[in-house]
């Protein structure tokens, strides 16, 4: 809640900072943070003096109550004294006793009236005042009888000094005495009074002066708190804008410079590569010139956002003044993946911009170095690009162009190929090959792996290894490869109805075709609609696809074997330790890669790899198939070993559809036999 408080606070003053200067606004903050420190001390110390002053006034007033009930108390006691030597007068026989009686009880009444003045002077109430008075009024009725008997008894007349005596003197006195008790009282209670409001004055001013300092406490606290925080963020904003372009927001050069290098360090650790755009708008004078600055400086904004938002969070987007951008793709693997976003940065740069109410278009020159082809560090790549850069102005604008020349001719030859590519597909330029599998056991064609093949008008079959990629990339792999899966379902059920029974095809998934959602949908369909049974349809992954998400691959494979399908690991022992992982997924087959067999015939340790991956495959219960057999000499290694199934072209390159025929009539035990040393058959 409190720091809810907080944030509430600091948005009215970062609002209000906002119209001051960077040093004014700190300057101010000191100076409010001082007085504040100031007006906790003055809250203190003024707190402290309060409570001084009020313990002073209790004291004070306890003193004086004091006093007061002790004069009150001298003048009852001098009153009943003087009583005393009245009587002692009367009753006293000797006259130079009497005289010394009768001094004293002179000596008594002006001791009372100096006690009663001293009384007189101290802060009374209005009871005090009126039974002072009283008194005052009692005794002047009292005195005269008092004289009056002891005048009586000096000379000599002792019945009358005492008629008087009792009948008027003492009742008078007595008057006098209780008013004096009653004033008693009264001191009393009043001293009482004002101790006990001195006293709570004194707790009050203490309360206040504990619930002052708190506060103050509180204020100070939260001051230094607001302060901290804004101090901290001006220091971050000082931050950011030493390393952004106040315009659009984005890194300028210097923090350019420093990503860029720990991209670089990034990409030489995982061997990976680095594309550098400099990206350099096409006369945009023109804009400035014609539309004015604050038009030229929109225009940079919207180019930035365009930028930002196409590209990923790795990669870097800066401006380095100007209509000069750099975007920096990090992490790829391939040079077709840098250039696929400089073709969104192109075409998103060249979509229309609404500035005011008009609209327009702009377009960008784009230099282009790579890491690590065209420079090893941030101040060579920088450099190439910015070359590469003019050297796209100098051949007509709204271009981009490779610095390395060799490889723009690469990315050429791509875009040539990928616009011939999407006519092939319309045209069906991509058509399935065939290569047998042949079971050593039964001589016969088990299994037809399906391989595509691109009939290119003009540059004849193409293999894979040209196309695939760029297939794979532009995602146009997922058509072609539903198209090529239903022809060859048909033919495999041709090639049923004629005579191979049992027959079954092999269909290669990339990466794209698998984890397509609607993949499982798809294979059910065109099975469905060729006739196809399921178990006669097997496809091949390799295991660099099922590693990409391990369970969410379990889940797929599961529910492709529910259709009744095959799968085989294709490649297998090439990709990572696929040996751990190989128990997880549910498959047929194990297809061993190439690689095993090549040099088989001469290494014998591919000869026990092989073995040892027979024995694995056996004791998880799976087919293993062996392929790329090119030898006599491998296939009797093979054989050896124990092999079932094998392929290569050895039997056969892949052929199209109508050269199969040929393939099935062929006499598989007779060549192989034929061909075998003599006692190993
Ligand atoms: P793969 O699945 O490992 O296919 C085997 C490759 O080895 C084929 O190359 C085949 O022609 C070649 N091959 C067969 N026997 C031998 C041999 O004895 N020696 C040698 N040196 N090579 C042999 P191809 O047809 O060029 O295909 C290359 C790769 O392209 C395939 O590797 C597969 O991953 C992919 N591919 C081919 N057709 C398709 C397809 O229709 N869809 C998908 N997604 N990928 C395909
Ligand atoms: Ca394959
Ligand atoms: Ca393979």
């Amino acid at each position: 809640m409190f720091s809810r408080f907080l944030a509430s606070l600091s948005i009215p003053l970062a609002a209000s900072r906002a119209y001051l200067p960077g040093h004014v606004w700190q300057l101010s903050l000191v100076a409010g943070f001082a007085v504040q420190l100031l007006l906790i001390l003055f809250v203190t110390l003024t707190g402290l003096d309060q409570l001084d002053a009020t313990e002073r006034h209790m004291q004070n007033v306890t003193e004086e109550s004091m006093r007061k009930l002790e004069l009150s108390k001298t003048m009852g006691f001098l009153a009943r004294e003087r009583t005393m030597n009245l009587f002692m007068v009367m009753h006293t026989a000797d006259p130079f006793e009497r005289d010394a009686i009768y001094l004293h009880f002179e000596q008594l009444a002006n001791k009372f009236v100096g006690v009663r003045r001293e009384f007189l002077k101290l802060p009374l109430t209005p009871t005090e005042h009126r039974l002072l008075e009283e008194q005052r009024r009692l005794s002047r009725i009292a005195v005269p009888y008092q004289e009056e008997a002891i005048a009586l008894a000096m000379a000599g007349n002792k019945a009358g000094a005492g008629a008087i005596l009792l009948d008027q003197a003492i009742p008078a006195q007595n008057a006098v005495l209780e008013t004096l008790a009653e004033l008693d009282g009264a001191t009393h209670q009043s001293t009482q009074e004002a101790i006990r409001e001195a006293r709570s004055a004194h707790d009050s001013a203490r309360l206040q002066m504990y619930a002052l300092s708190g506060m103050a406490l509180l204020i100070g606290i939260v001051v230094a708190v607001v302060v901290v925080r804004l101090i901290g963020r001006a220091g971050r904003e000082r931050e950011h804008m030493a390393t952004h372009d106040a315009l659009t927001g984005l890194p300028n050069r210097l923090l350019l410079m420093g990503r860029l290098e720990q991209a670089i360090a990034r990409a030489q650790r995982q061997n990976l590569m680095i594309g550098v755009m400099f990206i350099d708008l096409d006369r945009f004078k023109l804009v400035n010139d014609t539309l004015g600055h604050a038009a030229g400086d929109e225009l940079i904004r919207q180019v930035a956002a365009r930028l930002s938002r196409i590209v990923r969070s790795d990669d870097i987007v800066a401006r380095l003044g100007g209509d000069e951008f750099i975007v920096v793709v990090s992490d790829a693997d391939k040079v077709g993946q840098i250039i696929h976003v400089v073709d969104k940065v192109v075409e998103s740069i060249g979509q229309p911009y609404r500035i005011g109410d008009r609209e327009f278009f702009t377009s960008a020159s784009i230099g282009i170095g790579i890491y690590p082809h065209d420079g090893a560090d941030t101040d060579d790549l920088l450099k190439n690009a910015d070359t590469a850069m003019y050297h796209a102005k100098e051949l007509g604008r709204n271009r981009y162009q490779l610095f390395d020349t060799e490889m723009n001719i690469k990315v050429a030859q791509r875009l040539e190929l990928e616009t011939d590519m999407r006519y092939g597909i319309e045209r069906g330029e991509f058509r399935p090959y065939y290569q047998p599998q042949i079971n050593l056991s039964t001589h016969r064609i088990q299994v037809v792996e399906v391989l595509m093949r691109w009939q290119h008008p003009t540059r004849g079959t193409l293999l894979p290894a040209i196309y695939l990629d760029l297939l794979e990339d532009t995602g146009c792999i997922v058509e072609v490869g539903r198209k090529l899966l239903r022809e060859a379902c048909r033919q495999c059920v041709s090639w049923q109805a004629a005579g191979q029974a049992g027959l079954a095809i092999a269909v290669n998934l990339s990466s794209k075709e698998f984890w397509q959602e609607d993949l499982c949908q798809t294979v059910a369909a065109t099975l469905a609609e060729t006739t196809l049974s399921p178990q006669s349809l097997h496809f091949e992954l390799t295991e660099s696809i099922l590693m990409l998400d391990i369970d969410q691959a379990v889940d797929k494979i599961k529910e492709l074997k529910r259709i009744g399908v095959r799968l085989a690991v294709d490649d297998f022992g090439t990709g990572y330790s696929s040996l751990a992982h190989l128990k997880h997924f549910p498959v047929d087959t194990l297809k061993i890669d190439r690689y095993f067999v090549k040099d088989i015939d001469r290494q014998s340790t591919d000869a026990a790899i092989t073995q040892a991956i027979l024995a694995l495959s056996e004791s998880l219960g799976l087919e293993t198939v062996i392929e790329g057999v090119e030898s006599m000499a491998q296939l009797n290694i093979l054989h050896d070993i124990g092999c079932d199934i094998v392929q290569g072209f050895l039997f056969s390159e892949p052929v199209p559809g109508e050269a199969m025929s040929a393939l099935f009539e062929r006499d598989w035990a007779a060549e192989i036999a034929q061909d075998r040393p003599a006692g190993t058959a």
